[in-house]
C-alpha cells in the first residue's frame, strides 16, 4: 500500500511523493530542498523520480536529489533533460517495487511535445497539461494537440484522481466563471477553493467527473460556453475552433 502527498516547491509547484512507510518515488521535483525535508520528516529514503515534462520547475531539484540518493529517473529523454536513466514511450509500463505501484504511460503532447502522463488505476499525473479548472499553456506543438491530450485524460474513469503540478485552481475558476456564469457546479467548487486556499490547503488531486463539470477547456461544446465565446468574437463554433478561442482568452485574461 502506499498514500500520495503533496510536497509544495518554488512559487506553486507541487512534487508529488508517492510513499509507503520505507521508500517515497517522486514526481517532478523542481526543487531539492522541499523533497529533502519530507523524506528526512518521514524518515523515507527515495527509491525514484518520475518526470512528465523538461520545464525547470518540474526537473530542477533532480541533479541535487541524485547526489543523496541515486535513484532511476523516469520520463522523456531530451537534450534539455540529461538526467533521464530511464526513456519511456507511449504504451511503456513502469513498475516499481518500492512503493509497489505500476504505471502506464501515455503522450499528452501541446504543452511540450514530449509531455507525458502516468496513469494507475485511479489516478493520473498530468503534469502541465490538465489543471484544476483549467490546462497549460501551449509552448510547443499545437492547439489540437493539446485539445487532444485534454480529450485522452477526459475519457478516463470518473473517479480518476488527477493531481496536477500547479496550484492554480483559483484562478482558473475566475476565467471558467467567465466563460460560464450560469454553472451552478462551478459555483460550488469557487467556494470549496476558497475555503481550501484560506485554511492553505491543496485544491488537489481533483477528478476526472469534477473537471469534466467545471473545467471550461473540457466543456468546448456547451452553448453558454460556445455564445459567452460569441460574445468575444468568435465565429466558427467548431469544438477545437472553441477550445482555441477560449485558450487565447486565457493568456491575456
Ligand atoms: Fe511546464
Ligand atoms: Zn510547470
Amino acid at each position: 500500500m502506499f498514500n500520495i502527498s503533496p510536497i509544495p516547491a518554488l512559487q506553486d509547484n507541487y512534487i508529488w511523493a508517492i510513499h509507503d512507510d520505507r521508500h517515497a518515488a517522486v514526481v517532478d521535483p523542481g526543487e531539492s530542498a522541499p523533497v529533502l525535508a519530507f523524506l528526512k520528516a518521514r524518515g523515507l529514503q527515495l527509491s525514484a523520480i518520475l518526470c512528465t515534462h523538461r520545464h525547470h520547475d518540474h526537473i530542477g531539484g533532480i541533479a541535487k536529489l541524485r547526489e543523496v540518493y541515486n535513484v532511476p529517473v523516469y520520463g522523456r529523454r531530451h537534450p534539455n533533460n540529461p538526467h533521464i536513466t530511464d526513456d519511456l514511450q507511449e504504451g511503456d509500463r513502469l513498475k516499481l517495487d518500492t512503493p509497489h505501484i505500476e504505471f502506464g504511460v501515455i503522450d499528452i503532447p501541446g504543452h511540450l511535445d514530449d509531455h507525458i502522463a502516468y496513469l494507475a488505476p485511479g489516478m493520473v499525473f498530468c503534469g502541465d497539461v490538465l489543471f484544476g479548472a483549467g490546462c497549460g499553456r501551449n509552448f510547443e506543438g499545437t492547439l489540437a494537440q493539446l485539445h487532444h491530450s485534454l480529450q485522452r485524460l477526459a475519457q478516463l474513469p470518473d473517479a480518476t484522481r488527477v493531481y496536477c503540478a500547479h496550484e492554480y485552481t483559483a484562478a482558473n475558476l475566475r476565467f471558467a466563471l467567465a466563460c460560464e456564469p450560469g454553472n451552478p457546479e462551478l459555483q460550488q467548487r469557487i467556494a470549496a477553493t476558497q475555503q481550501l486556499r484560506a485554511n492553505n490547503q491543496p485544491t488537489l488531486p481533483t477528478t476526472i467527473a469534477l473537471e469534466k463539470a467545471t473545467n471550461p477547456f473540457l466543456r468546448c461544446t456547451l452553448s453558454e460556453i460556445i455564445r459567452t465565446l460569441q460574445q468575444h468574437g468568435l465565429t466558427d463554433t467548431a469544438e477545437l475552433a472553441v477550445f482555441t478561442a477560449m485558450r487565447q482568452w486565457k493568456n491575456h485574461f
